[in-house]
């Protein structure tokens, strides 16, 4: 696994619509920022709970998310490495829908502002500016985040989205 000495601030999404082993998402997605606070990762900041609606499938159970700030010695593709890992831990089937329904989705919005076009890993994420479900835990864990590829703040992005993509996102705690 690639390690970096310095620590790197990276911000991560978190999701997931099925239940694993009968437990619900929101109550799996706690689980999962214990699991990923460790040596090599350590979760600075943990957002509430959000539920928003499936998408690109409205008529999919509605998804949970969150964001995690947090701190790693890993380098990108070992941190994307891990979270692999870690939703295989908690049930992930990757299919080939990339857009299926899934117990936990990990994606790294930001990784120390670095900007990586590889096959494997864009950085910044390249959805996480137009999406709701993203931004609004996001603002909470890493309100002066500015957008490396636009330099706009979060809260200029927010703004910038539909209304309704907003109000459909609702903090459940
Ligand atoms: P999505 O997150 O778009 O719903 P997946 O979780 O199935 O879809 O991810 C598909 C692929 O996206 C992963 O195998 C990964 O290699 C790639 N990927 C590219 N950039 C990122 C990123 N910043 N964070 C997470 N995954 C990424
Ligand atoms: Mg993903």
């Amino acid at each position: 696994m690639g390690q970096q000495t310095r620590p790197v601030r990276a911000l991560i999404a978190l999701g997931g619509n099925l239940p694993w082993q009968d437990i619900a998402p929101e109550r799996l997605l706690p689980k999962v920022f214990d699991a990923l606070d460790g040596e090599e990762i350590r979760v600075l900041a943990r957002s509430s709970l959000w539920r928003t609606p499936a998408w690109p499938d409205p008529s999919a159970p509605p998804y949970v998310n969150a964001a995690a700030a947090i701190e790693t010695t890993l380098d990108p593709d070992a941190l994307l490495s891990r979270l692999h890992a870690t939703e295989r831990a908690f049930g992930r089937i990757r299919g080939a829908d990339r857009n299926q329904s899934r117990t936990l989705d990990l994606d790294i919005i930001d990784f120390g502002g670095q900007q990586i076009d590889a096959p494997d890993l864009t950085l910044p994420h390249p959805r996480a500016t137009s999406r709701a479900f993203v931004l609004l835990p996001l603002q909470e864990v890493a309100p002066d985040w500015l957008d490396p590829l636009s330099g706009q703040g979060i809260d200029a992005l927010i703004l910038g989205l539909p209304d309704s993509d907003v109000t459909a996102c609702v903090r459940i705690g």
